[in-house]
């Protein structure tokens, strides 16, 4: 059951009263990363690359199940092999450890007790090799030989290739109850992708930061969410009840009659701001300042809200969650497809399509080597380089769905003019071929995603190099400060009004208004009430933001004066970038802006 427009009285926070901690109710603490409040049922995930839960399975299906697992292990086993052989670039030491690993799926006692719980507990396989691999590895960590207790992390990693071979990221087919809340150490988006066909309510995990690709997704999906609370999977068991409170990031597990009857009763219909479908006409300040507003669509929804809200075309389609781990890449025409039906409902206003901004990990499904520092690893660009015939097709597909359509191409991950080079090369000859062909072909422009510092710095010969830019502030934020967006742990450093991060959109918007080409601000960071009238203040004329962020926004704008803006950043730009910035800024906004920001339900900045 979701209560998304409630006033902050209906939070869970003035629910929890008395105290029925005797009764098991326990209220537990983390950070609001999505809107909207929610009660329901618990369903724990496990795994970390391929995520599953336990599901039971019909009596005869079970040889079936075996048969799934044992060919699992037989890909496990190649998989290993082909990595000490160095087929993967493994060979030297490595193969050492690998055909340890290897000896691990050839234990009988190890792969006995697994099939042996498909078949008595008629479970599935993915849970099975959960709950043995569990068992060994705190068998483990238990011995006093230090050499031996270490192997429980080889044995931790035999089990997440066993989960990948078994593909067991799919939950397509299971069905989940009603009101299911997912819980979960870490959520991956595509499985948040795939969960959400089946409507959940909320997402909790102990694990994720606000710009991460999940949260990004629950925002866009309407889900109350909440991160930050160890020790979370612990305390909960699939079946469990809970209220999600995605404003003041508190949970209730297991919540008493009164404190549901008390959340249920609360609910309001009414948001603190008119949050309608509005007025889609121009957008200015109240000093005339014109600024556009556009979507960012990262699942294949309709554009059609977006656009009734006045969004004016797509500014960022995150064209990577496109890919399946099970699947793979999508074939060119399941691109044509997608891109050309996408861009007909954007229409004049025109999508910007990202090429696809994956790293090696989500396409190798654990074959390869883990990077000790994927976002700094093999991602973006420089993957496309690497899997330069993915990057044809995509190519292709973007050259043939731009024929009549007004699809532009966005590079993520620029970080020097060479690599802007090398894909329009690509696309030059991609397009001569698709024309020798006599098939049709568009010609779109071409940008980039400016979201690393080096492609700060370096500005001036990008934009020589491109149509246009789009400024990724959650990447940006992250690479300027060295704080990993995904890792709630450091979430306090993430610092959006960080005077570096003031420093570098000054710079790239300014460059991009002398050399008169345009630029979109598309991170997080343009969808926040708390950071919009500095980007405004900074001369951004045009946003693109979630969905669920567009009216908010809008009103926000329409009832500000640049020149207030630009009297906001001088104070800000004055403080420290210490811990107590964020409070500092808040009371400036407070004191101008109260009636046009809900300062109790904002998201973005730090909060405990
Ligand atoms: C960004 O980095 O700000 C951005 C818009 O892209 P993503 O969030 O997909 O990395
Ligand atoms: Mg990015």
């Amino acid at each position: 059951m979701k209560f998304h427009q409630m006033t902050h009285q209906t939070t869970v926070k003035n629910l929890s009263q008395p105290d029925n901690s005797e009764f098991g109710e326990l209220t537990l603490s983390g950070r609001a990363v999505s809107r909207g409040v929610s009660i329901g049922t618990v369903l724990c995930l496990h795994g970390r690359k391929r995520q599953f839960y336990r599901r039971p399975i019909e009596g005869g299906a079970t040889d079936k199940e075996i048969e799934r697992f044992r060919e699992a292990v037989e890909a496990a086993k190649e998989q290993l092999t082909n990595i000490s052989e160095g087929t993967y670039g493994g060979g030297g030491d490595r193969a050492r450890i690998f055909e340890t690993h290897r000896l691990f799926l050839e234990d009988r006692s190890l792969i006995t007790q697994i099939e042996s719980m498909v078949s008595e507990q008629r479970v599935n396989a993915e849970w099975a090799v959960k709950v043995v691999i569990d068992k060994y590895v705190s068998r483990y960590k238990s011995l006093s030989d230090k050499h031996l207790q270490e192997k429980y992390i080889d044995l931790e990693d035999v089990g997440e290739r066993l989960l990948s071979a078994l593909g067991g990221g799919s939950q397509q087919g299971y069905s989940l109850n009603e009101n299911t809340i997912i819980v979960a150490t870490e959520l991956n988006p595509s499985t948040l992708i795939e969960l959400s066909k089946r409507n959940p309510v909320a997402v909790v995990t102990e694990n994720g930061g606000w710009t991460s690709h999940t949260f990004i997704l629950a925002r866009e999906l309407d889900l109350p969410a909440v991160t930050g609370i160890k020790g979370l999977l612990r305390a909960v068991e699939t079946g469990d009840r809970m209220i999600v409170d995605g404003f003041s990031g508190q949970v209730v597990l297991r919540p008493q009659q009164d404190t549901a009857e008390r959340f249920a009763a609360f609910k309001a219909p009414e948001d603190t701001f008119n949050l309608g479908e509005g007025d889609a006409g121009a957008l200015e300040t109240l000093d005339g300042h014109s600024i556009t507003i556009r979507a960012n669509l990262d699942i294949t929804r309709n554009y059609g809200a977006a656009g009734r809200l006045g969004a004016k075309g797509i500014g960022l389609y995150r064209s990577e969650f496109l890919f399946n781990q099970n699947r793979g890449f999508p074939s060119e025409e399941e691109q044509v497809e997608t891109y050309s039906r996408i861009a007909s409902e954007a229409n004049a206003h025109g999508i910007r399509i990202r090429t696809f901004d994956l790293s090696i990990d989500q396409i190798a499904g654990g074959r390869l080597n883990k990077e000790k520092n994927p976002a700094l690893g093999m991602r973006g660009i420089r993957l496309s380089m690497r899997y330069e015939e993915e990057f044809r097709t995509q190519i292709r597909a973007l050259l043939r769905a731009s024929d009549g359509n007004h699809i532009s191409i966005v590079l993520p991950m620029i970080s020097d003019v060479g690599e802007i080079r090398w894909a329009k090369y690509v696309i030059e000859a991609e397009k001569n071929a698709l024309r020798e062909g006599r098939l049709p072909c568009g010609d779109p422009e071409i940008g980039v995603m400016v979201e690393v510092p080096a492609a700060v710095l370096s500005i001036e010969r990008i934009l020589e190099e491109s149509d246009f830019i789009n400024i990724g502030t959650n990447d940006l934020v992250q690479y300027l400060l060295a704080v990993d967006r995904d890792n709630e742990e450091v979430a306090d450093w993430f610092r959006t009004l960080h005077s570096s991060v003031i420093e570098s959109l000054r710079i790239v918007i300014r460059a991009a208004e002398r050399a008169g080409k345009p630029a979109i601000v598309c991170g997080e960071m343009a969808g926040s009430p708390l950071y919009v009238p500095i980007l405004i203040a900074l001369g951004a004329t045009e946003l693109s933001m979630n969905v669920n962020s567009i009216a908010r926004i809008r009103h926000l704008v329409a009832n500000i004066a640049s020149e207030e803006c630009a009297d906001v950043l001088k104070k800000i730009e004055k403080l420290d970038d210490g811990d107590a910035k964020d409070e500092q800024v808040r009371e400036i906004y407070r004191e101008k802006w109260a009636h046009l920001v809900d300062f109790e339900h904002l998201l973005s900045f730090r909060r405990r």
